[in-house]
């Protein structure tokens, strides 16, 4: 076997995120192939072999590499739409363009939002991708090979409905997949790309996307169907107060006891919103150990309300952040929910005391690994981990007066990034991406807009 290359960062604060929440003020980081080797105060060790690159970080802050826990790619050529809207409003007003998406639509989208969120310090991103017309090409393998050539870890969330309007559900009867269809295809979809080992760079998790656009039987089999396979299941729940009040008319219960009912709460599932949540279903997802993924702008611009997040902290739930389609968050970044997390936590129950600088980062990072089902592998920098990590350049105007670095990260404005790696391999470069055109991405993805709302305008 040819020996390890190594890559060396030093004169850099360092932010570790492990279990202590362990920082060096100025400190050094060993990258051998694609595992972090070794880190700690100070240079780094004298005499290392196969050094292949020596970085001097000094003004930089060190963390591991940002986590998307939710997100829906095919947005990003419908942003901006329906903007004054609730949930339910919003769904309804874009279900019917929503459903003319075609596989060429889908990667350049998927290209977008990868690609801001790339440049961003996301390492980790995930598409809950639900909406699979009938004849619109293999969805599924245009954006795994989106972010498989953007060099970003990814987990394809495989989405589905199967309730339309003639079922009492939201979305049009021609945007929805039959239940066998959905199962079948979700089954070919993990058979065909999930990888279980400890460098993944692809994973697929089972996804039927929400109680008021599936079956009941679609969350039952999609349950058992994740269970026999060995993968993660992800849905959205307990977004809004509509969203409570349809749980009740149909199924008599709230959404949370829906779940348990239907095999929907443990800890190889995590759950997108959860903003209505009372104390009991707090304390089931804790007991179960199902993992949430706090959407805090998306939540704001659906005027959604504010999740609990304090509470599920300390009840022991975990929780990542999600950037969220970008029809409802178009920004498309996550490096900005961090401090949106923090300042909107603040505006619920806890006050100032909902939420610091600290507990907002490990919500980007090992928060998200936790939900994804890896926090062994990525998510904290520590030896024996994957190379998943981002240099913030914190010596500029924006935060060069701010002393802790990591205060100036979250609290501060969006900080450039310097250098991201993913799996060791360095994929963005002084804020611009090295594996893909941001040029031609914009073009294509405004040309893919303008087709579909030509075509959705016909319809
Ligand atoms: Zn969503």
């Amino acid at each position: 076997m040819a020996a390890a290359q190594r890559i060396v960062i030093e004169n850099c604060s360092i932010a570790t995120v492990d279990a202590n929440d362990t920082e060096y003020a100025t400190g050094h980081i060993v990258v051998a192939d694609n595992r972090i080797e070794s880190l700690g105060a100070g240079r780094a060790p004298e005499g290392l072999e196969n050094v292949v690159r020596r970085i001097d970080a000094t003004g930089h802050l060190v963390t591991p590499g940002l986590i998307n826990t939710h997100h829906h790619f095919y947005q990003w050529i419908t942003r901006g739409l329906a903007t004054d809207h609730n949930l339910f409003d919003w769904l309804v007003a874009l279900y019917p363009t929503w459903a003319r998406i075609d596989e060429p639509m889908v990667r350049s989208a998927a290209q977008g939002s990868l690609a801001m969120m790339a440049r961003g310090g996301v390492t980790t991103a995930m598409d809950h991708h639900y909406v699979h017309p009938q004849g619109s090409g293999d969805l599924s393998g245009a954006i795994i090979g989106a972010a498989r050539d953007m060099g970003v870890r990814f987990t394809l969330a495989r989405g589905s409905m199967d309730r339309s309007e003639k079922d009492g559900g939201l979305p049009p009867d021609f945007a929805v997949e039959t239940l066998e269809g959905a199962l079948a295809a979700t089954e070919e979809t993990v058979r065909k790309h999930h990888d279980a080992s400890f460098d993944a760079m692809t994973q697929v998790a089972v996804a039927p996307c929400s109680p008021f656009s599936i079956s009941t039987e679609l969350l039952r089999q999609g349950a058992e169907l994740a269970r026999r396979l060995g993968v993660r299941m992800h849905t959205h729940g307990s977004e809004t107060v509509e969203e409570e009040k349809f749980c009740h008319e149909l199924f008599g219960m709230g959404p949370t006891d829906y779940f348990e009912s239907t095999g929907w709460l443990g800890e190889d599932v995590w759950m997108a919103h959860c903003v209505h949540m009372n104390d009991s279903d707090i304390a089931a997802f804790a007991r179960t150990k199902t993992g949430v993924a706090h959407c805090p702008s998306s939540n704001a611009r659906l005027a959604a309300g504010i999740a609990r997040v304090p509470d599920m902290l300390a009840a022991g739930v975990p929780v990542g952040l999600g950037v969220d389609g970008t029809a409802s968050n178009e920004s498309g970044e996550l490096h900005t929910e961090l401090r949106n997390a923090l300042l909107i936590n603040r505006l619920g129950a806890h006050r100032e005391a909902a939420l610091n600088a600290r507990q907002a980062l490990r919500l980007g990072t090992f928060g998200g690994a936790q939900v994804l089902g890896r926090a062994a592998e990525i998510g904290s920098l520590e030896p024996g981990k994957l190379a998943d990590l981002v240099l913030w350049k914190l010596d500029t105007l924006a935060h060069a007066s701010i002393a802790d670095p990591v205060t100036a990260l979250v609290f501060g404005a969006a900080a450039p990034v310097t250098a991201s790696f993913v799996n060791g391999r360095q994929i963005v470069e002084h804020g611009r991406l090295l594996t893909a055109d941001e040029d031609a991405i914009a073009r294509s993805t405004r040309e893919q807009a303008q087709r579909l709302a030509g075509i959705a305008g016909q319809a």
